[in-house]
């Protein structure tokens, strides 16, 4: 009985230490502030395509609506995005300037410091895919409008945690983003644009 007793223990503190000195994902917390209405089959689509995205980086979504959010502080990162306008497919036109092409969302920046708040412009976002899927049946699409948030905000995230402006050649943090882009097929952040947002994000948990 004891060799046997014994060998389990073994086995039992090599998965620790194996566990143990395996990277864990780290934590980002995502606040989203709607100013407007919302759907909830967007924001759903929203959180899992955002997830699919940061997990290629190693890390692990907590999204969360700031009015429900407790004034705590987070472990690993945090950042928040003010979703501007109607935040939903089926918003009504509500000015004639549906074919205004805008930034689709932005991160905040002080003296050229790069900050974790940004905002998105869900009216702009809504114009730019209706672009590639058209205007009929907006409730069918409201995932597709989800897919598309979470790809603008990822593109922003990037900026935020790698705290840089620059651009890759491909990927989620190119320059600028088709409506094809913003809702179709699996497009990810460039490995470039992934290795920065690591690099600073291990920075920031260090003390150096
Ligand atoms: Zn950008």
């Amino acid at each position: 009985m004891r060799p046997v007793a014994f060998l389990s223990y073994l086995l039992f503190s090599t998965g620790l230490l194996l566990r143990s000195s395996t990277p864990d994902a780290k934590q980002i917390t995502v606040l989203v502030d709607f100013t407007d209405v919302r759907s909830a089959t967007s924001l759903n689509a929203l959180k899992s395509e955002l997830q699919n995205i940061l997990s290629d980086s190693h890390l692990q979504l907590d999204l969360q609506l700031k009015s429900d959010f407790p004034d705590a502080s987070v472990p690993g990162d945090l950042v928040l995005f003010k979703m501007k306008g109607h935040c939903t497919m089926n918003a009504l036109p509500i000015a004639a300037l549906s074919d205004e092409r805008g930034p689709l969302a932005m991160t905040y920046s002080v003296n050229g410091e790069l900050l974790p708040f940004g905002e998105v412009q869900c009216d702009r976002v809504r114009t730019a895919l209706q672009r590639a899927i058209g205007r009929s049946n907006p409730e069918a699409h409201q995932t597709e409008y989800g897919v598309a948030l979470a790809r603008v905000m990822a593109h922003e995230i990037y900026h935020m945690l790698a705290k840089s402006a620059t651009h890759t050649k491909e990927g989620l943090t190119k320059e600028a983003l088709s409506p094809e882009e913003l809702s179709r097929g699996t497009p990810r952040l460039a490995s470039a644009a992934q290795a920065a947002m690591r690099g600073r994000t291990a920075k920031a948990g260090s003390f150096y």
